[in-house]
C-alpha cells in the first residue's frame, strides 16, 4: 500500500518551547522493545539517575507479557526529566532514543479513509498559544513520526459509524466531517453561533436516514441543512443565558469534574483511601451544594454557585481560540471512532460540544479562585490545557454511565442550554 497522505490542520502552529509540561503530568506505557533499547543505554551506570531507583515500574500484565512505564521522581515528573526541564536521553542519545509516545506528543494521528488525520493535544500550552510554525508547513517532520505509529502492512480501517443506526463509509463520513468543520471557519460569527449552529446541525444528521442520499447526494443535503441551521441561528441572534434542568446541571458537574481532574483512571483504582476520597467528591459535586472540593492543588477552594453567576462575554482572544481548538479536533477526527473510544460521530460531537462549557467551568474557578468575577485569556487558556488532557485519554468518558450521562443531556437539550449559561 502506497504511504498515506497526512491531512494537517490549517490553522494550527505549534512548535515545542520545551516547558517540560508532558513530562510531568503524562504517564509514558513503553514496548518491550523500548524498554530493552533504554536498558542497553545503562541508567544505572548514570550519576544523574539516584543508585539504586529503577527507571521502570510494572503496571500491570498483558497476553504479551509484562507491562510497563517510565518511574516516576518524588515530584510526579519523569525519572528522566532533568533539572533544567529537559529529557535526559534525549540530551545524552537523541530525539529517536526516546520513547515512541514522547515524540509523537502533541500529536495525534487517526484514520481518514486511505489517509491520516492529523490533531494536536490542547493540553500542551504552545499548542493552546498556537506558539511555532504553522503545522501545515512540517509535514516531512510530522510524516517521519507517522511511519513509526503506522504498522508496517496497515489496512484502511472501515469507517467508524456515523450515527447509533448508520455507518456510510469513508467518502461520505469525510464530506460530513468538511460541512461540520465549516460552522468554524466564519470569523464573522460569534463563537457561540458557530458552536450552537453544530450542534443543531448534528441533531438533524442524527434525525435523518442516509440510505437514499449517499454519494453524488450527499453534498447537496449537507448543503440544505447548514442553510437551514443557519435561517434558525442567524449571526445577529440575540443569546440569552438559559440555566440547563436539574439533571442536567448534576450531570454536567459531574462530567465538568472528570475534565477538572489532574489523574487518569489509571490512578482512581488505586489505594481504598483514594477511592473513597473520589467518591466523597462526587457526592459533593452531585449535589452542588457548598464549596467544591479541589481536585488539583492549584483550584482554590470557592462555593459552587460562585462558578454560575454571569461572566459576561467571552474575551475577544477566546472567540478565535475557541473557532480553532474545534477546527482542529474537527479535521483531526479527534472526537469519534478510533480517536475517541470508537463512539459514532453524532454522540462523539455531544462529548466535543460539551467540552466548551466545561472549559468554561474550569475557567471560572480558577477566575473566582484569583478573586475575579470576569475571565481572562489565561484562565481560558489554563483551563482548556486542563481539560483537553483527559479528552480521548481518559478511560471513564467511554465507560457507559458517562456515555450515557452525555446522551441523556443531549435529549434533554441541557448541551445547548449549557453552552450559552456558561458561555456569557
Ligand atoms: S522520556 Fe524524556 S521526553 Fe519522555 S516523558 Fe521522560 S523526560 Fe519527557
Amino acid at each position: 500500500m502506497s504511504s498515506p497522505q497526512l491531512k494537517l490542520p490549517t490553522i494550527q502552529n505549534w512548535n515545542c518551547h520545551n516547558c517540560s509540561g508532558c513530562c510531568r503530568q503524562h504517564e509514558i506505557e513503553i514496548t518491550p522493545e523500548e524498554k530493552e533499547r533504554i536498558e542497553k543505554q545503562r541508567w544505572d551506570e548514570d550519576a544523574s539517575i539516584p543508585a539504586g531507583q529503577p527507571v521502570f515500574v510494572k503496571i500491570g500484565f498483558s497476553p504479551m507479557g509484562n507491562r510497563y512505564r517510565l518511574a516516576h521522581q518524588a515530584d510526579g515528573a519523569c525519572i528522566f526529566l532533568d533539572e533544567k526541564g529537559l529529557c535526559r536521553i534525549h540530551a545524552k542519545f537523541g530525539e529517536p532514543a526516546k520513547p515512541l509516545a514522547c515524540q509523537v506528543y502533541p500529536y495525534a494521528f487517526h484514520p481518514a479513509g486511505n489517509d491520516v488525520a492529523v490533531s494536536l493535544r490542547f493540553s500542551c500550552p504552545s499548542v493552546v498559544s498556537n506558539l511555532g510554525q504553522p503545522v501545515s508547513q512540517q509535514s516531512a517532520a510530522i510524516r517521519k513520526i507517522v511511519e513509526q505509529v503506522l504498522p508496517k502492512r496497515h489496512k484502511t480501517p472501515p469507517a467508524p459509524p456515523l450515527t447509533a443506526r448508520e455507518t456510510l463509509g469513508w467518502p461520505d463520513t469525510l464530506k460530513v466531517v468538511d460541512s461540520l468543520d465549516q460552522f468554524f471557519a466564519s470569523s464573522d460569527t460569534r463563537f457561540l453561533i458557530n458552536l450552537l449552529r453544530a450542534v443543531a446541525w448534528v441533531e438533524l444528521i442524527e434525525q435523518s436516514r442516509f440510505e437514499a442520499i449517499r454519494g453524488t447526494r450527499m453534498g447537496e443535503f449537507l448543503e440544505l441543512i447548514s442553510q437551514a441551521t443557519v435561517q434558525e441561528l442567524p449571526g445577529d441572534l440575540e443569546l440569552n443565558r438559559t440555566a440547563p434542568s436539574r439533571l442536567g446541571s448534576i450531570q454536567f458537574r459531574l462530567l465538568a469534574a472528570q475534565y477538572a481532574r489532574k489523574d487518569t483512571f489509571a490512578e482512581d483504582s488505586r489505594g481504598m483511601l483514594r477511592r473513597f476520597s473520589l467518591l466523597m467528591s462526587a457526592v459533593k459535586f452531585a449535589s452542588g451544594r457548598g464549596d467544591i472540593p479541589r481536585l488539583q492543588d492549584r483550584f482554590k477552594s470557592v462555593p459552587f454557585s460562585q462558578l454560575d453567576e454571569s461572566f459576561g462575554e467571552l474575551p475577544p482572544e477566546c472567540e478565535k481560540l475557541f473557532n480553532r481548538y474545534y477546527r482542529v479536533k474537527i479535521e483531526g477526527l479527534h472526537f469519534f471512532g478510533a480517536a475517541y473510544y470508537d463512539i459514532h460521530f453524532v454522540e462523539g460531537f455531544y462529548h466535543l460540544a460539551l467540552m466548551f462549557p466545561a472549559m468554561m467551568w474550569i475557567s471560572r474557578w480558577l477566575a473566582v479562585g484569583a478573586g475575579r468575577s470576569v475571565l481572562l485569556p489565561e484562565d481560558v487558556k489554563e483551563a482548556m490545557s486542563i481539560a483537553d488532557h483527559h479528552h480521548g485519554y481518559s478511560p471513564v468518558f467511554g465507560l457507559p454511565h458517562f456515555r450515557s450521562r452525555v446522551r441523556n443531556l443531549s435529549r434533554t437539550q441541557d448541551i445547548k442550554k449549557l453552552i450559552t449559561w456558561y458561555g456569557q
